[in-house]
């Protein structure tokens, strides 16, 4: 399905964003897997890859730093010549009520979720505009459309998000080149798996479908999104949250 196509995958070495790299890679896609923190993981992502008979590569960057996201993208073309698929996966949490909530974590938290989708997309859209051809896919939250009491950095940014998605899909469609969302709700993650279990059980009540996703839920979805049977849906955002927010 995506035989011979390049994707950069942010964040790639675990949770979602390694779901996404193996689904793409499991059809046919070259995959740059984008890491901040543990090389060793992010080797381990690559190995699981190449066993699918693809090619991978592991380039560590941190995505809300413009100097390092044109240096991923740069290597990227190096090592495969194009990129034909970006996903915006990366992204942090630092919760806190609004009145305990402190500068710092408020900025941290915008500058990984939005300023890294934006240096992202930037970046790797004058590659898309010379190939004429290009899917973006962001990886969002639901609570960026429906809010959350403790995360107004988190839903600030992941509305941010949505909002980036409409805009840079208007603006880029004339190149061909595609951009979407998904809105993931409660995925069963390392990020969630800091919630107690208290707080888990209360957030299930609010799933129709009474179960937690897995990463692999949201890795099918980005993957039909980068694929030709969606090659007529621009500036969408996909909710795949088991039925919480209609
Ligand atoms: P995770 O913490 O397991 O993975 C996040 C990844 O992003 C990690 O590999 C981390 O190293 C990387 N990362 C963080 N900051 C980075 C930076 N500055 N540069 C490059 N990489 C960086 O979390 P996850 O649950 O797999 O989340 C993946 C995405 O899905 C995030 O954007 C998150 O907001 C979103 N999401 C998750 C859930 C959920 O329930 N787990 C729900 C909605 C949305």
């Amino acid at each position: 399905m995506l035989q011979g196509q390049t994707a950069v995958v942010t964040g790639a070495s675990r949770g979602i964003g390694r779901a996404i790299a193996l689904e793409l890679a499991k059809n046919g896609a070259n995959i740059i897997v984008n890491y901040s923190g543990s090389e060793a993981k992010a080797e381990e992502v690559v190995g699981e890859i190449q066993d699918l008979g693809v090619k991978a590569v592991k380039i560590q960057a941190n995505v809300a730093d413009e100097e390092s996201v044109k240096q991923l993208m740069k290597q990227a073309i190096k090592e495969f010549g194009s990129i034909d698929i970006l996903v915006n996966n990366a992204g942090i949490t630092k919760d806190n009520l609004l009145m305990r909530m402190k500068e710092d974590e408020f900025d941290q938290v915008i500058q990984t979720n939005l300023k890294g989708t934006f240096l992202c997309t930037k970046a790797v859209s004058r590659q898309m505009m010379k190939q004429k051809a290009g899917r973006i896919i962001n990886v969002a939250s639901i609570v960026g459309v429906s809010g959350n009491p403790g995360q107004a950095n988190y839903v600030a940014a992941k509305a941010g998000v949505i909002g980036l998605t409409k805009t840079t899909a208007k603006e880029l469609a004339s190149r061909n080149i595609l951009v979407n969302a998904v809105a993931p709700g409660f995925i069963s993650t390392d990020m969630t798996d800091q919630l107690s279990e208290e707080q888990q059980e209360s957030l299930l009540q609010l799933v129709p479908l009474e179960r937690l996703g897995k990463p692999e839920d949201v890795a099918r979805v980005v993957r039909f999104l980068a694929s030709e049977d969606a090659n007529y849906i621009t500036g969408q955002t996909i909710h795949i949250d088991g039925g919480m927010v209609m």
